[in-house]
């Protein structure tokens, strides 16, 4: 597993395509329907978070995530297959 780090242009870019808002569609128990919407109000606050773990570090593999969908998804990441 490789790490992807996103540059500050290609974070910017997502954060302004995004409109400012949470891209997760992961469905966390916060948002178990849709996109998640929950608005960030500066670009370093949010994180970003690859589309595909092992894609590439432009901005087609990348999403903003709030806190707390990023917290879901490293949790889900993390989280081992068998204990579905
Ligand atoms: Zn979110
Ligand atoms: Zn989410």
């Amino acid at each position: 597993m490789s790490e992807i780090y996103f540059s500050d242009a290609v974070k910017l870019r997502t954060y302004q395509n995004a409109g400012l808002q949470c891209q997760c569609v992961a469905g966390c128990p916060e948002h178990p329907k849709g996109r998640c919407m929950v608005f960030i109000w500066h670009y370093h606050e949010a994180h970003y978070y690859p589309i595909d773990p092992d894609g590439s570090d432009d901005i087609h593999n990348c999403q903003m995530l709030c806190l707390r969908c990023h917290r879901n998804a490293e949790a889900r990441s993390a989280a081992p297959k068998a204990d579905i």
